[in-house]
């Protein structure tokens, strides 16, 4: 088990894992649960166990669609989301692609992408 990726994700996220019931509340309200090799509730059990490597490699991560129902429908206020978002995030950077200036935006505009997914790709992506 890699500690340093564990302790990064549980930073990043800012989850306490530890809270997390296991009743699969989450999964079951996801609307991406069918695209999901593996499901919110699954990412939460995993990144407590150190199973990281096998998120990190999933295309789960990129169906997440950040709709944060799981946040929303989870009884012990775990917020799934934003472990997935960390693992997204720490999959980026091991990939050597977390990084986004300000320059670089204007070749991005597209009168069909909305400012908001600008705005949010350079929030994510200039951490
Ligand atoms: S809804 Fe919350 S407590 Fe239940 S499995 Fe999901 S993260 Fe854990
Ligand atoms: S935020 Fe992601 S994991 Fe949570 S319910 Fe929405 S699609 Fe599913």
């Amino acid at each position: 088990m890699d500690k340093n990726l564990k302790e990064q994700i549980l930073r990043a996220s800012g989850v306490n894992v530890l809270k997390c019931m296991r009743c699969g509340k989450c999964s079951g309200t996801c609307p991406s649960y069918d695209e999901m090799e593996y499901h919110p509730h699954q990412f939460v059990y995993m990144v407590e166990k150190g199973d990281i490597e096998k998120l990190m490699n999933s295309a789960s991560l990129y169906k997440c669609l950040t709709c944060f129902a799981c946040v929303e429908r989870c009884p012990r206020n775990v917020e799934p989301a934003k472990v997935v978002e960390a693992v997204r995030l720490a999959a980026i950077r091991q990939q050597g692609n977390n990084h986004l200036t300000p320059a670089m935006i204007p070749d991005m505009i597209d009168e069909d992408i909305p400012q908001q997914a600008l705005v949010t790709a350079f929030r994510k992506y200039t951490k």
